[in-house]
């Protein structure tokens, strides 16, 4: 039984697993990635106290930063959540886990507009 499952691994997921973990309570992030939307980028350049890093390594840092308090992290994807009694049960394509809370931290996924892109002749 963990106290916190963070679902998702972006900023946000990060963050908080970095906080609760820091509290000393048992943490477990699921997530399909680490860094989310930022991995796409190579230079965040507004992140206080950093003039510029990629979103990669940014990510990293930070998941790093929340293992050293004991955060633990898996990589696998969130199908549900259901509540039992007094706690939760997530379910992911790889197993089941309890939890007293839980952290939805999934983040945005862009819809593909199947849309055919055409050459533009003669410009
Ligand atoms: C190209 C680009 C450049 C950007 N540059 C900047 C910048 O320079 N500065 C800045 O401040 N912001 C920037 N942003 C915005 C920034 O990346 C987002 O605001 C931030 O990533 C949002 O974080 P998040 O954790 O809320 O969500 P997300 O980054 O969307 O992360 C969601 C996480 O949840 C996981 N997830 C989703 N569904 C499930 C599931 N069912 N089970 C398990 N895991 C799941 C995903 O894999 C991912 O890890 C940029 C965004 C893009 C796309």
């Amino acid at each position: 039984m963990y106290d916190v499952i963070v679902v998702g691994g972006g900023a946000a997921g990060l963050t908080a697993a970095l906080y609760t973990a820091r509290q000393g309570m048992s943490t477990l992030v699921l997530t399909k990635d680490i860094g989310g939307q930022a991995i796409l980028t190579p230079s965040i350049e507004n992140y206080p106290g950093f003039e510029s890093i990629s979103g990669l390594e940014f990510a990293e840092r930070v998941k790093e930063q929340a293992e050293r308090f004991n955060a633990e992290f898996r990589y696998e994807e969130v199908k549900g959540i259901e509540a039992v009694d007094d706690y939760y049960l997530v379910r992911s394509n790889m197993g089941e886990y309890e939890t007293i809370s839980v952290i939805l931290a999934f983040g945005k996924t862009p819809r593909d507009l199947n849309v055919t892109f055409l050459e533009r002749q003669g410009l």
